[in-house]
Formats: structure tokens, C-alpha cells, sequence
């Protein structure tokens, strides 16, 4: 089997993330050893017997074209899915949310998932209205799965800035999330709201008492996202704003890189609802190795 970056993230790099390499997380730099044949020593955290170890058998992999990029997003499914495999399904809705019902083919997880459900089963899962998850949505929803947290929402809310290791991803979520979504959003408050009372949210302008919108999303059921935005003041020169807020119990549900796809989609949903999605420029949802 060829090594694929997630072998190298699981089995080799020490998943710190510290962006000594020059790339901001460990799972970008295991993309780049792998399809562009960067060498392993650019990481200063491994040992020398490692590095060995793996420039070997990574040379007679370059040398026999094994890897190919594309297979990333269906490797870090199959890896989410045996990493799944602990927690069975029936114990899904104590930790994740959502309530157990009958399947067409046997027992299913109906978890609502940003304005929408999803059917989970031991097959597989889909949108309840029957549509596909994309790979990199199953990817999400299966690490999710197999994060395993099952604390509820404190009500203490974080910047992403504020939550672990996330000194690397505050620029990818500046240009991935708020940035765009500020555009979208920018003269159209009162939009934002409706497009969050779409999804399932609710408008907490008036209680929060900050901001010119503050919209409530429940994402997931244990992962709620509270949206600020700031529209622009062309007179003092000032350009519209978005924050996204977590509960401070985020990381117990998912990794890092789970949080920023999920803002990603989030502001996809939100600038789709408003009418504005413009995804010129922007990477489709996906982590950052993909
Ligand atoms: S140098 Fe790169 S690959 Fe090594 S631990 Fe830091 S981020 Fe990960």
C-alpha cells in the first residue's frame, strides 16, 4: 500500500501542527511530502532514524507514481471511519445529539446537521431529504462520530482565536470564513438573519446587544456557532466584519480542522441563503490538505 498523507499525519509527524515546516498544519505538510515529493527533513521534530525510515520508502513510492493526489479525501474518510468504529451507533445520540430511529435497513441516527438532517447507519449516511454528503461532509460528521464528547453546551463562548491550536488556521478562517462572508453580508444585515432563521437559527441582535446582526446556528446539536457581524461604515472608511463564536466545549466535538470545514460550510449555507455566494477565489470546503 503506498504511504497517503494521512499515513504520515497518524504514524509519523507529531500532529502539533507549530508551522516550523512552513506550512500551517502537519496534515498540509504530509500532502506536500506525498504528491510533491518534498522531503521529510523539512519537519525539525522527527528522528533522524524516522526520517530514514520513511525517505525510503517514499522514494521507491515517488519513483512508481503509487500516489496520486486526489485519493486524499477518500483516505481521510476511511480513516474517520475505523477511527468511528469504537463508539457504535446506538450510543450515538447520548453523545452527538439527534435520536435513534428505524432505517430502511435497520437502526439509523437522525442528527440535524445546518438547517438540514442526516441519516447515519452502519452503511453509511446521506441527507435525510436523500441527497449525497460530499466526502469531506463525511469526513466531519465521522470524526465527530469518533471524538466521541458528549458534554452539552456550556454557554460560555470562544473566539476561534481562543480556542487550542489555532495560531496556524486563524488566516486560513480569515480568508476561508469571515472575510467572504463578510462581503456577502455587507449592507445586508437584515438578510444574515433571515438566512439563519432558514438554517435553523435564531436572531440574537437585540439580546447581545453587539454588533449590527448576531445570529445563533445550531450546527450540530452539541456544536451551536454564534455569528457577529459588523456591517461597513463607508463614511468612517470602515469594511463589514464577521466572528464566529463557539461554546467553549467545541474541542470535546471535534478537531480543528473539523471546526474550520465546518465554518467553511457554514458560511457557504449563509452567503447561498443571502443570494451571494461568491466562491471565486475561494477554496471549496475542504481541509487543507485537500
Ligand atoms: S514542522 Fe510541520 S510537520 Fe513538523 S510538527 Fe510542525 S507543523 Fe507538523
Amino acid at each position: 500500500m503506498p504511504i497517503s498523507p494521512i499515513d504520515l499525519y497518524r504514524d509519523v509527524l507529531p500532529q502539533t501542527d507549530c508551522g516550523d515546516c512552513g506550512f500551517p498544519t502537519c496534515l498540509s505538510f504530509a500532502a506536500k511530502v506525498v504528491s510533491e515529493q518534498l522531503s521529510l527533513t523539512r519537519c525539525p521534530h522527527l528522528s533522524p532514524e524516522t526520517v530514514a525510515d520513511y525517505e525510503d520508502r517514499l522514494q521507491e513510492q515517488y519513483a512508481e507514481h503509487k500516489w496520486v493526489k486526489r485519493d486524499t479525501a477518500q483516505d481521510a474518510l476511511q480513516w474517520a471511519k475505523e477511527r468511528s468504529a469504537r463508539i457504535s451507533l446506538q450510543d450515538l445520540p447520548g453523545r452527538l445529539g439527534g435520536e435513534l430511529v428505524a432505517g430502511e435497513d435497520g437502526p439509523a441516527v437522525r442528527l440535524p446537521y445546518i438547517g438540514g438532517d442526516v441519516l447515519i447507519t452502519e452503511q453509511g449516511m446521506h441527507k435525510a431529504d436523500g441527497t449525497e454528503l460530499t466526502l469531506w461532509e463525511q469526513v466531519l460528521l465521522y470524526n465527530h462520530w469518533a471524538q466521541g464528547g458528549e458534554r452539552e453546551p456550556s454557554g460560555k463562548w470562544l473566539g476561534f482565536q481562543e480556542l487550542p491550536n489555532t495560531v496556524s488556521k486563524i488566516k486560513t478562517m480569515q480568508t476561508q470564513v469571515y472575510g467572504p462572508l463578510a462581503q456577502c453580508c455587507a449592507g445586508r444585515g437584515e438578510e444574515l438573519k433571515r438566512a439563519a432563521r432558514e438554517l435553523g437559527g435564531e436572531d440574537w441582535t437585540a439580546e447581545l446587544e453587539s454588533g449590527d446582526a448576531a445570529v445563533f446556528l445550531p450546527a450540530l446539536p452539541r456544536i451551536p456557532v454564534l455569528v457577529m457581524f459588523w456591517d461597513r461604515d463607508q463614511e468612517e472608511g470602515f469594511g463589514a466584519e464577521v466572528k464566529f463564536l463557539f461554546d467553549q466545549t467545541v474541542t470535546e466535538h471535534l478537531d480543528i480542522e473539523s471546526i474550520l470545514f465546518l465554518s467553511e460550510q457554514i458560511r457557504k449555507l449563509l452567503c447561498a441563503h443571502i443570494g451571494r455566494e461568491n466562491t471565486k477565489g475561494h477554496k471549496e470546503g475542504t481541509w487543507e490538505a485537500g
